[in-house]
């Protein structure tokens, strides 16, 4: 049986690309530790600016309105504070500029775990590639807590240096633990239908989507609903 995941990190720090990909990706979860205790920060490396395929969208006011998006979504799942980078939509880089970026943002909040895309997901089946920026950011999240942000070395000057105990990869292939977010399901779908932006009339469809795939990790997992990750406890 697939392994469940009981304990509740003090400390947790959600590093995605884009507004609405915490919510996705690993909301349940983030929403059953805020209830269970946790503190729960969102690092978000991009602004959402291209979030749209209206050739005439301005793009200044897409940001302002996916930043009140992201708030209210934060208040349903319990988010403590976001934390914004402010790259451009496609401009992010696994480099010294985004790693420092979010050494600084580890240091600053100092978590015992870390949530981020997992880079190595190109391909989901034979529909999807998955998003430059997803992929960019696992990297460079990964690249800022293993060594960067431990080591007093790395961005001298921004903060002083914090060991990560766990990272969570969501968005994985290769999943090994499991979340039983039963309980927060329903905080889940409400937190993704804040992102009314980027969902045209789909906010129905999406509801049931997210359902079912929760479903299907929790068929994994022997629970009704779950979100599945790839764990890798630093040593
Ligand atoms: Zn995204």
């Amino acid at each position: 049986m697939a392994r469940l995941l009981e304990e509740v990190p003090g400390v947790v720090l959600a590093v995605f690309a884009h507004p609405d990909d915490p919510d996705v990706a690993a909301g349940g979860t983030l929403a059953r530790w805020a209830a269970a205790g946790s503190e729960v920060h969102v690092c978000l490396c991009a602004e959402g600016d291209k979030g749209s395929l209206d050739p005439a969208a301005d793009t200044a006011r897409l940001v302002e309105r996916r930043r009140a998006e992201t708030a209210e979504a934060g208040r349903i799942l319990g988010v403590a504070r976001h934390h914004w980078l402010g790259f451009p939509d496609g401009g992010l880089e696994d480099g010294p500029e985004l790693i420092g970026r979010i050494v600084e943002v580890v240091r600053e909040v100092r978590p015992a775990a870390v949530v981020a895309p997992d880079p190595t997901a190109v391909f989901f089946g034979h529909t999807y590639v998955n998003h430059r920026d997803h992929r960019a950011t696992g990297w460079a999240a990964l690249d800022a807590v293993s060594p960067a942000a431990s080591n007093p070395h790395y961005f001298p000057g921004r903060g002083p240096a914090h060991r990560v105990g766990e990272i969570y990869l969501a968005g994985t292939l290769e999943p090994d633990v499991w979340v039983d977010v039963s309980s927060t399901i329903e905080a889940k779908a409400a937190a993704i239908a804040c992102h009314a932006s980027q969902l045209g009339g789909a906010g129905e469809w999406l509801r049931g989507e997210v359902r079912r795939r929760a479903e299907d990790a929790g068929r994994e997992a022997g629970v009704a609903f779950a979100e599945a990750f790839r764990r890798v406890a630093l040593a």
